[in-house]
C-alpha cells in the first residue's frame, strides 16, 4: 500500500486533519510520529486528542515521557521519548500495560524506543512544506492498512 502524503498550510489544517485521522483509528491503534523536534507531532497528537473529546491542555510529556487520557470512547496515551537514555527504560515503566488490545498509543520520538517498543499499526513522518507541514503515512499492519484505506476514502 503507498503511502499517503498529506499537505497542509498551518496548524489550523493540520487540527482538521488530525481529526480526520482520529475518526479512523481503531482500538489498540498505535501511532509513530517521526520528524525534527518542532515538525509538529505533539500539535497533531492534540488535534487527534482533542478530537476524541479531550477538552484540556496537551503538552509532550517529555519528562515524563507518558501522559494518559481517560477518553469517552478510548484509553488513549501519548508517549514523547525523546528523553528516553535507553530502551530498555520502558520495560522498568512497564510498557506492556500501555500497549493493550484497547488502548490509542501515540509515539513521539519512537526510534528512542527501538526495540522494546510495540510495532506500530501506522507511522507518520513529518517534515516541512512551504510554510505548513507535510506528512506521509504509511501503514505498518494489516489494520494500519485498513485505517489508511478509510483515511484515503
Ligand atoms: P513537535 O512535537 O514535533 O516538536 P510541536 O507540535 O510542538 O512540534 O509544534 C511545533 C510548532 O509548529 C508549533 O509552534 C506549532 O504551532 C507549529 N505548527 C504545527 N503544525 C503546523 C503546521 N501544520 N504548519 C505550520 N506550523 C505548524
Ligand atoms: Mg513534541
Amino acid at each position: 500500500v503507498q503511502p499517503l502524503i498529506v499537505r497542509v498550510a498551518d496548524e489550523a489544517a493540520m487540527l482538521m486533519w488530525a481529526a480526520q485521522l482520529a475518526a479512523v483509528l481503531k482500538q489498540g491503534a498505535v501511532v509513530y510520529l517521526h520528524g525534527n523536534l518542532g515538525m509538529g507531532k505533539t500539535t497533531l497528537s492534540r488535534g487527534v486528542l482533542h478530537a476524541l473529546g479531550h477538552q484540556g491542555a496537551v503538552k509532550s510529556p517529555t519528562y515524563t515521557l507518558v501522559e494518559p487520557y481517560e477518553l469517552a470512547e478510548v484509553q488513549a496515551y501519548h508517549f514523547d521519548l525523546y528523553r528516553l537514555a535507553d530502551p530498555e527504560e520502558l520495560e522498568f515503566m512497564g510498557i506492556r500495560d500501555y500497549f493493550d488490545a484497547q488502548s490509542l498509543c501515540l509515539v513521539e520520538w519512537p526510534e528512542k524506543g527501538a526495540g522494546i517498543l510495540p510495532r506500530p499499526d501506522l507511522e507518520i513522518c513529518l517534515s516541512r512544506w512551504q510554510d505548513g507541514r507535510e506528512l506521509e503515512v504509511s501503514a505498518t499492519s494489516e489494520r494500519g492498512v485498513q485505517m489508511l484505506n478509510a483515511l484515503s476514502a
